[in-house]
């Protein structure tokens, strides 16, 4: 048996953490945070001047609860150009206060005491949070290290099934690691969701930052899936305007109605000017998308370079914001000291991804470094770790 259970109120130790403490030592040390997954890129010109136009045109009162129309009508467009996935915008689509409201009202509607959600391990801190919320517990897969990358565990996948688990969380591509899970392990992730008559709450917030030939495969499309399946989204990562809190749910009529049934209680609606221009950037997110690709895949593949120079391996990611690195050759084991002791040895910092380690850690000596950065503060961090090579 691999996988790990966690019981629900007994997350990590309460105080201050670890993203607070490395955000406050990057101040305190002057160094590169490339710790937070907060992107320093710009957003469309475009989709700001809509904002400010819809602001100052009035445009500032509450929005339909289920969001505003044209939004809902262009995420369905957007799933059906992108995935072939056809939804009734005025059913089976819910705009929430980004991807985190979207993921929290899930666990609530879908689950209680008695209930096991499981997800992947390393995983995003929502997940836990998710299930200590609504009272299920939390069950963890851990994903296996495969060569350069990371993989699914049939195996595991399989023990950590129970007549009690009723929610699977997926969330591909996958924070902290980059991954992007393969066509075989969505079939089995499928076939395993069938089975045991789960739901599935994917988080695919970052649908449109996949590298080189890696491309995003959302479950619902995959046979059986759809009518089980809430697919989870937003702008933050896709237009570099985390801060807008706009994201969307969708998926059968009936999940998503249990979906609002607690959505309404926790923010009713948000975010009107967003809404708005949210919906005529979304009708164009595929050339914006294929820029912002080019300039990530630019930025990874500075900083990779730079891990090397420096005497660290790292592990492939084909997506998202972050690269793992090996801390081993430094003689370090430990990520978390690593993570403490670089500020002040190197100027930069990163997150121990033990931080996302819900179960137990078999990889301690892992490092998440972000690449959401401009490019100067990349050079920069890399020119920072290259002077301090052991
Ligand atoms: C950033 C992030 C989110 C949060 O999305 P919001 O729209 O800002 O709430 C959710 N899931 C993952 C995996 C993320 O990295």
């Amino acid at each position: 048996m691999r996988q790990q259970r966690q019981d629900s109120g007994t997350g990590r130790a309460a105080g201050t953490s670890i993203f607070t403490e490395m955000t406050e030592l990057a101040r305190a040390t002057g160094s590169v945070n490339l710790g937070q997954g907060v992107p320093e890129l710009d957003a469309p010109p475009t989709l700001l001047a809509d904002v400010s136009a819809a602001v100052l045109a009035g445009h500032n009162q509450y929005p339909p609860a289920f969001g505003f129309p044209a939004l809902r009508e262009a995420i369905a467009a957007h799933q059906r150009a992108h995935y072939g996935l056809d939804l009734d915008p005025a059913a089976e689509v819910l705009v929430t206060s980004g991807a985190t409201e979207a993921l929290a009202a899930a666990c609530l509607a879908l689950t209680g005491a008695g209930d096991e959600i499981v997800t992947f391990d390393p995983a995003y801190d929502a997940y836990p949070a998710g299930a200590r919320l609504s009272g299920a517990r939390l069950v963890t897969v851990p994903l296996a290290i495969d060569g350069d990358g990371f993989q699914l565990d049939p195996d595991a996948l399989r023990a950590a099934l129970t007549p009690a688990s009723r929610l699977l969380v997926l969330n591909s591509p996958h924070n902290p690691t980059g991954k992007v899970f393969t066509p075989d392990e969505l079939v089995l992730i499928a076939e395993a969701a069938c089975e045991h008559d789960l739901t599935v709450v994917t988080d695919e917030v970052y649908e449109h930052l996949v590298y080189d030939g890696a491309r995003h495969v959302p479950i619902a499309t995959l046979p059986g899936m759809r009518e089980r399946t809430l697919t989870i989204s937003s702008a933050g990562k896709t237009f570099n305007v985390t801060g807008w809190k706009v994201g969307w749910v969708s998926g059968p009529a009936a999940l998503v109605a249990a979906v609002m049934s607690v959505k309404q209680w926790l923010t009713y609606a948000s975010g009107t000017p967003y809404q708005e221009a949210i919906a005529t950037a979304l009708g164009g997110v595929a050339d914006w998308a294929a820029g912002l690709r080019e300039t990530l895949r630019g930025n990874r593949d500075l900083l990779a370079g730079g891990l090397r120079a420096a005497g660290l391996s790292h592990f492939r990611a084909d997506a998202g914001y972050f690269l793992q690195a090996d801390i081993r050759p430094w003689g370090f084991h430990d990520g978390l000291r690593f993570c403490r002791e670089l500020p002040e040895r190197a100027g930069v910092v990163a997150i121990p991804t033990s931080a996302f380690q819900q179960g137990v850690d078999t990889t301690p000596w892992l490092v998440r470094f972000s690449f959401c950065r401009r490019e100067a503060s990349l050079r920069d961090a890399v020119a920072r770790l290259a002077a301090l090579t052991p």
